[in-house]
């Protein structure tokens, strides 16, 4: 039997590794929140669930409808996805035709790559200065006639470092028109620095701007997958074009919305853990770590040829983080229990 001819490109794809769960070991490996459901949410996911026999809303609309209202902009400028990754790949297969290159800054997330390449389009890469953020100069001097798309993490996984209003805003203003730049800002949330901009501003105020943000991270739903872009009407209504029918789960939805009822308490949530950021940091940095200020729900240690030995000292005090072989570690902010044990971990290592 001869085997299914399938894509030669799909050899040369990056694949995704997701942070390792480890039985008993504490999991600081994939940028979770430590807390689970609140009780109105796995109430709201309960009462969905008696209706699965049903197929979801296929355009979640009741979702759609309350973003909209949340940030001020008509539906049309409002388009939700299984997961912010999956907007990732929806705006590559929207906008990009064949070789048309998608530019982003590495390292970065690194679904990037992979759905740039599952659409069939060219990876730019744009080296993180010295100092671990996002080269916005280099990023526009990379640009050419093929670019199509610009991903700008903000703040930037996995170093955490964020672009500030007055750089982003000379980068945007330089940017062709017919270019589309994405600010994923996923960790939005965590965000305390007045002076990293609000993507929303921008992507209500500008066609060739879009902003995406996710209910996987401060919101506490990852295992539910449903995150959400705003942008101009065209590009909304490309997206709503390449969107995999009935991918927005009905469960998601309920919960996405039931959270935006509990946001106070949610974002109270992640006012504690953006107070234990500042601890495991300057704890880190008094034992001597190289830590880039982060304002996202994780910590970066750029611990380059020592990245893998790191990794496995923290398996051995019973700690996944998420080492990037070569390059460094990123630690997820967990309870302070958790990150106490971290924390002795980090000091045991340089003992
Ligand atoms: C975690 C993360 C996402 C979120 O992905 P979901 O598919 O919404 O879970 C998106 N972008 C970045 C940069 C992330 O780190």
């Amino acid at each position: 039997m001869s085997a299914i001819p399938t894509r030669a490109d799909l050899a040369a794809l990056p694949a995704y590794v997701p942070g390792r769960t480890v039985p008993g070991a504490i999991k600081l490996a994939s940028n979770e929140v430590p807390g689970g459901p609140l009780p109105s949410v796995a109430e709201a996911i309960t009462r969905a669930s008696r209706e699965i026999n049903r197929y979801p809303d296929m355009g979640a609309w009741a979702l759609v409808e309350r973003l909209a209202s949340e940030f001020d902009v008509p539906t049309s400028q409002v388009a939700v996805g299984c997961g912010s990754v999956s907007l990732c790949q929806q705006f590559v297969q929207a906008l990009c035709a064949p070789g048309d290159e998608v530019l982003f800054a590495w390292r970065s997330f690194e679904a990037y790559p992979i759905v740039t390449q599952v659409g069939n389009a060219t990876p730019v890469r744009v080296p993180l200065t010295p100092s671990h953020t996002h080269d916005l100069d280099a990023m526009l001097a990379a640009i050419t006639p093929k670019t199509r798309l610009v991903f700008v993490c903000n703040p930037n996984n996995p170093t955490g470092t964020a672009v500030r209003t007055e750089e982003l805003t000379r980068f945007l203003d330089a940017v062709p028109s017919d270019v589309l730049v994405v600010l994923d800002e996923a960790y939005r949330e965590f965000v305390t620095d007045p002076d990293v901009p609000d993507g929303m501003e921008f992507a209500r105020t500008r066609p060739n701007v879009a902003a995406l943000r996710t209910f996987s991270k401060a919101y506490g739903l990852a295992g539910l997958r449903v995150g959400y872009a705003v942008a101009s009407e065209p590009v909304i209504e490309a997206l709503r074009k390449v969107y995999v029918a009935f991918s927005v789960n009905a469960l998601a939805q309920s919960a996405a919305l039931a959270s935006l009822d509990a946001k106070d308490e949610l974002l109270a949530r992640c006012a504690e853990i953006v107070g234990e950021r500042t601890r495991v940091r300057d704890a880190l940095l008094g034992m001597g770590y190289e830590v880039p200020e982060t304002m996202a729900n994780f910590v970066w240690l750029p611990l380059r040829e020592r990245t893998a030995e790191f990794a496995e000292h923290a398996l051995d005090h019973k700690i996944v983080v998420r080492p990037f072989a070569g390059e460094g570690v990123r630690v997820t902010i967990g309870t302070a229990e958790e990150n106490d044990v971290f924390l002795e971990a980090a000091r045991a290592y340089l003992a």
